[in-house]
C-alpha cells in the first residue's frame, strides 16, 4: 500500500486535509469522524498507489523536528492604531492588514469563516476586501480545508496565494508547494497555536447556546468578545439588534479547550506548533506579564523569512510596534511544549459529547472527574478576578519586573 492509510506514519492525523487536495485521482475524501475530527478516507477503487499523498504528509517525514528556525527571526508586538479593526480582531489585529496588502500585491487570500449555516469553521479563499471580513477573528476549531485546498492546488496559472491558517495546514501546504517546485506562488502565515478540539464540542456548545437565548441562527458569533476585556476568553452572539456575551466565569466551551483532555491527539505533541521553518510568519496574542494590563488586544509577530519581512514592512505604519527577543515571545506560549492529558476523561468527555447530555451537565460531569487541585485553582482564580481584578495583575507585572 502506498498512501496515507499506510501504518508507517509515525504521528497522528492533523486533519489538515492536503492529502486531498493534492491527489491527483481525487481518491481522498475528507469526512467528519465520530469524535469530531476531520479524517481522511481512500476510495481504493480509485487510488493508483502513487505516495504523492505521503509525500506531503508530516506523519512520513523523518527530518522534521522540533524547534528549528530557518532566519534569525524579527519579534515584534504589535497593536493596530485603528479601534474598529482592534475590537473586531483576536488580538493585534495584524492578521487583516497583512491580507489587504496581500490582495493589493495581487495575491488571492485563504482565510477562515465562519459558516453560520452549518455552524462550522471553513477554510474559504477571497480576492475582495469584502471577502476578507469574514476571516477576522480566530475560530477555535479546525477549519474544513478540502474544497479550497484542492482549489489553490489545481490553480496551474501564475496566480499568487497567502494562505493564513494553523501551522500544520502551513506545513502542507509548504511541503506541497516544494514538491510543485512552486514556493514563489505562495506566502504562508500561521498562528501560535494552542491545538484544536474535537468540533462535537462545538457542536454541543452552540446548540445549547441557541436554545438558551431562544434562537435558531445568528449573524455574527466572536469567538474573542473583547465586551469585558482581551484577556477574558468569553463569546459575542449577534442576531439582529439582539446581542448575547456569553459568561467570563467557567465558560463550557472555554473550561474544556483549556482543559486539553478533548484535543485532536496530533495536538498534544505537535512538531508544527514548535518549529518555524515552514512559516513566513507567525502571528499570535502576546501573552505575558509585559501585556497583562491590555484591555485591546496585542499581537506577537515572528517574521521567519525575507519575503514575510518584505511584506510585513509594507504595513508596519498601521501599528504602535515593539521589539522583543524571540525567548519572551514564546515565554507564555505552548510553543517548544508538550500537553498533558487523561485518557479516560478524553474517552468519557468524547462519548458525552456524542450523547444528549447537555453542555452544562457535560461541564460539571467533567469538573468532578479533575483532580481536587485543579477544582481549587479554578475556584481561586474565580476568586481573585472578582475580588481583586487590575490589582492582581499589577502585582504579578511587579515580581516579573523585578527578575
Ligand atoms: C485553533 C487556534 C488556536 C490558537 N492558539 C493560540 C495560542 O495558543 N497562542 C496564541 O498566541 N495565539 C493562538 N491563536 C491565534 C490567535 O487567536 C489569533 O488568531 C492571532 O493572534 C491573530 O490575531 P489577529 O488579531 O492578528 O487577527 P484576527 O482577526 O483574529 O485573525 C484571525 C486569523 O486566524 C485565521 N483563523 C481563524 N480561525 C482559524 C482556524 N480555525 N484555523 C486556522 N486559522 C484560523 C483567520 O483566517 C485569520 O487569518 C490560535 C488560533 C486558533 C484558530
Ligand atoms: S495529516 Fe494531513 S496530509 Fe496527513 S493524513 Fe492527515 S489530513 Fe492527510
Ligand atoms: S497543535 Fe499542531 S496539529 Fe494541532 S491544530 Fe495546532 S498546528 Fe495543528
Amino acid at each position: 500500500m502506498n498512501n496515507i492509510d499506510d501504518m508507517k506514519g509515525k504521528n497522528y492525523c492533523t486533519s489538515c486535509g492536503m492529502c486531498s487536495a493534492i491527489c491527483p485521482k481525487d481518491a481522498i475524501q475528507i469526512t467528519l469522524d465520530n469524535n469530531g475530527f476531520y479524517r481522511p478516507v481512500i476510495n481504493e477503487e480509485l487510488c493508483i498507489h502513487c505516495g504523492i499523498c505521503k509525500q506531503i504528509c508530516y506523519k512520513y517525514d523523518e527530518n522534521y523536528s522540533k524547534e528549528k528556525i530557518k532566519f534569525h527571526p524579527i519579534c515584534l508586538s504589535a497593536k493596530n492604531k485603528n479601534k474598529n479593526e482592534l475590537h473586531n480582531a483576536s488580538s493585534g489585529a495584524v492578521s487583516i492588514e497583512l491580507m489587504k496588502i496581500c490582495l493589493e500585491l495581487g495575491y488571492k487570500v485563504v482565510g477562515v469563516k465562519y459558516d453560520y449555516e452549518k455552524d462550522t469553521a471553513v477554510s474559504k479563499i477571497a480576492s475582495t476586501n469584502h471577502e476578507l471580513l469574514g476571516f477576522r477573528g480566530s475560530k477555535y476549531f479546525q477549519s474544513y480545508t478540502e474544497d479550497a485546498f484542492k482549489q489553490v492546488m489545481k490553480d496551474n496559472s501564475k496566480q499568487k496565494y497567502a494562505i493564513f491558517g494553523t501551522p500544520c495546514q502551513i506545513y502542507a501546504f509548504s511541503k506541497a508547494a516544494e514538491l510543485r517546485r512552486r514556493q514563489d506562488k505562495f506566502l504562508l502565515i500561521d498562528i501560535f497555536c494552542h491545538g484544536c478540539p474535537s468540533i462535537n464540542l462545538w457542536s454541543k456548545y452552540i446548540k445549547d447556546i441557541k436554545e438558551k437565548i431562544k434562537l435558531s441562527k445568528f449573524d455574527l458569533i466572536k469567538f474573542r468578545s473583547k465586551t469585558y476585556f482581551w484577556h477574558e476568553f468569553c463569546f459575542d452572539f449577534k442576531s439582529g439588534n439582539k446581542k448575547f456575551t456569553s459568561s467570563k466565569y467557567g465558560d463550557p466551551f472555554y473550561e474544556l479547550f483549556f482543559g486539553m483532555d478533548i484535543m485532536n491527539e496530533a495536538c498534544y505533541n505537535c512538531i508544527a506548533r514548535s518549529s518555524m521553518v515552514k512559516t513566513d510568519i507567525r502571528l499570535g496574542d502576546f501573552w505575558g506579564w509585559q501585556y497583562d494590563l491590555d484591555k485591546e488586544g496585542v499581537s506577537a509577530v515572528v517574521i521567519n523569512s525575507e519575503k514575510g519581512k518584505e511584506i510585513f514592512n509594507r504595513v508596519i505604519d498601521k501599528f504602535i510596534i515593539k521589539e522583543f527577543s524571540f525567548k519572551e515571545i514564546i515565554e507564555a506560549q505552548s510553543y517548544g511544549k508538550e500537553h498533558n492529558y487523561d485518557k479516560q476523561r478524553r474517552l468519557v468527555v468524547l462519548e458525552d459529547l456524542n450523547s444528549n447530555l447537555s453542555m452544562r451537565r457535560i461541564q460539571k460531569k467533567y469538573r468532578k472527574m479533575l483532580p481536587i487541585s485543579n477544582q481549587l485553582k479554578r475556584m481561586l482564580k474565580n476568586f481573585l478576578k472578582i475580588f481583586l481584578g487590575d490589582f492582581y495583575i499589577k502585582l504579578r507585572q511587579k515580581k516579573h519586573k523585578k527578575i
